[in-house]
C-alpha cells in the first residue's frame, strides 16, 4: 500500500490563495491531501517535554513490545483470552515491564460469573509516581484475545503502543497531572475487566479523561478518532487534540462515534471523558479513505479481524508508529499543562 510522506513543498505553510483555498476545503469538509495540514495548526505549541517524549516514541519500540507479545501468547497456547495461560503469562509480562519502567503497578482482580462458572481475572493499572494522582489522565488497551488467532492487532498493537509511550516516559517524568496506563481483561465478551475497573474507583482515583486504543495496526489501515461528538463534555477536548496531531503528520482522520464497543463504554457511562483510537476493523475502506490514507479500496481495514490470521503480519507498522505518536502527544500535554476543560 501506498503511505507515501507529504513531499517537503507540501509541508510549507501555503499562503494567500493557496490558503483561503486550503481554509475553504476544510470547511466545506472536502477530503484534501496532506498540503491542508499547515491551517490546522495546534492551539498552542506542545510545552518541550512533550515534544522530547514523542519524539522518543518510535514505531520501532511498539513493535518490539508487539513481538514480545507474540512469543509470549504463541509459547502459551497461541491465544490471550482472559483466564487462559497466555493472558495470565501476558499480565504478568505487562506489569514486570512497567515496574522496571519506575511505575507504581497493581494487578486488582475482578470477577466474571458465566453459565454458573465464576473466574477470578487481573487487569494491570501502573501510574507515575510525579503528577497530581487525583488528576490523572489514563489510556487503555485491552490485554485479551479471542480464542482464535493470535491477537495481534486485536489488541496486541494497543498494549505494544502504550507500553512503547509508557517506557519513554518513565514512572517519574515531569508532570503536574499523574499518568495512568489501564491493561484490561475480558474486553472480547463484555468489557468487565474495565468495567469492573471504574465501578472501583473512589472519586479521587477518577481520571480526567480517558483514552481507549483498541486495533491500532490494521493491515489496511484508516485513521479514526472517536469522541468528537456524543461523548461526555471534556471529550471533543481530547478528540481535537488527537486529530490535530494526526493532522500534522500528513493524515486526516475519520471523526467515529464513542458507539460503545470497546473499553471506554464504561467510562463514559460513568461520565469520564473519553476518546478512542482505532484503525478499522471489518469495515470497508471508502474511495475517499483510499485517496486520504493509502491502502485498498472496497476492503476491509482488518481481513483477519477476530481470526487465525491475526498475527505479527497482520500489522501496519506505519499505522502503530502514527497512532503511537498521537496518542503519546496527547497523554503528555494533557499531563503537563492546563488546558483542559
Ligand atoms: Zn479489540
Amino acid at each position: 500500500m501506498d503511505h507515501a510522506p507529504c513531499p517537503r513543498s507540501a509541508r510549507r505553510r501555503p499562503t494567500g490563495r493557496a490558503l483561503r483555498a486550503t481554509v475553504a476545503a476544510l470547511a466545506a469538509g472536502i477530503a484534501v491531501a496532506c498540503s491542508a495540514a499547515a491551517p490546522v495548526a495546534p492551539p498552542a505549541p506542545d510545552p518541550p517535554a512533550v515534544a522530547q517524549l514523542v519524539a522518543r516514541t518510535t514505531g520501532d519500540g511498539a513493535y518490539t513490545h508487539l513481538q514480545a507479545l507474540a512469543g509470549i501468547t504463541q509459547a502459551n497456547g497461541g491465544n490471550r483470552a482472559t483466564g487462559g495461560p497466555a493472558y495470565d503469562a501476558s499480565a504478568d509480562h505487562v506489569a514486570a515491564v512497567l515496574r522496571d519502567a519506575g511505575f507504581d503497578v497493581s494487578t486488582p482482580t475482578f470477577v466474571v460469573e458465566r453459565d454458573g462458572r465464576r473466574g477470578e481475572y487481573r487487569n494491570v493499572v501502573a501510574q507515575t509516581r510525579t503528577g497530581d494522582p487525583r488528576r490523572a489522565v489514563m489510556a487503555g488497551a485491552h490485554l485479551d484475545s479471542v480464542r482464535r488467532g493470535l491477537g495481534m492487532d486485536d489488541n496486541a498493537t494497543g498494549v505494544a503502543s502504550l507500553l512503547e509511550i509508557a517506557t519513554r516516559m518513565g514512572g517519574s517524568p515531569p508532570v503536574t497531572r499523574a499518568v495512568r496506563f489501564g491493561f484490561w481483561g475480558a474486553e472480547e465478551t463484555d468489557y468487565e475487566g474495565s468495567r469492573d475497573y471504574v465501578d472501583s474507583l473512589s472519586g479521587n482515583e477518577t481520571p480526567v479523561f480517558y483514552l481507549n486504543l483498541d486495533m491500532v495496526g490494521a493491515p489496511n489501515a484508516g485513521y479514526f478518532v472517536q469522541g468528537a461528538s456524543g461523548g461526555p463534555d471534556g471529550s471533543a477536548t481530547v478528540a481535537a487534540d488527537l486529530t490535530r496531531r494526526f493532522v500534522a503528520l500528513g493524515v486526516t482522520p475519520d471523526p467515529m462515534d464513542l458507539d460503545g464497543s470497546s473499553d471506554y463504554d464504561p467510562f463514559v457511562n460513568a461520565g469520564i471523558p473519553s476518546a478512542g483510537l482505532l484503525a478499522g476493523d471489518s469495515e470497508h475502506k471508502s474511495a475517499d479513505q483510499a485517496r486520504r490514507w493509502g491502502g485498498e479500496q472496497g476492503e476491509v481495514f482488518d481481513r483477519c479481524y477476530h481470526s487465525a490470521c491475526d498475527d505479527l503480519t497482520n500489522v501496519d507498522r506505519l499505522a502503530l508508529d502514527r497512532f503511537t505518536d498521537v496518542a503519546a502527544g496527547t497523554l503528555a500535554r494533557f499531563a503537563s499543562t492546563g488546558d483542559l476543560p
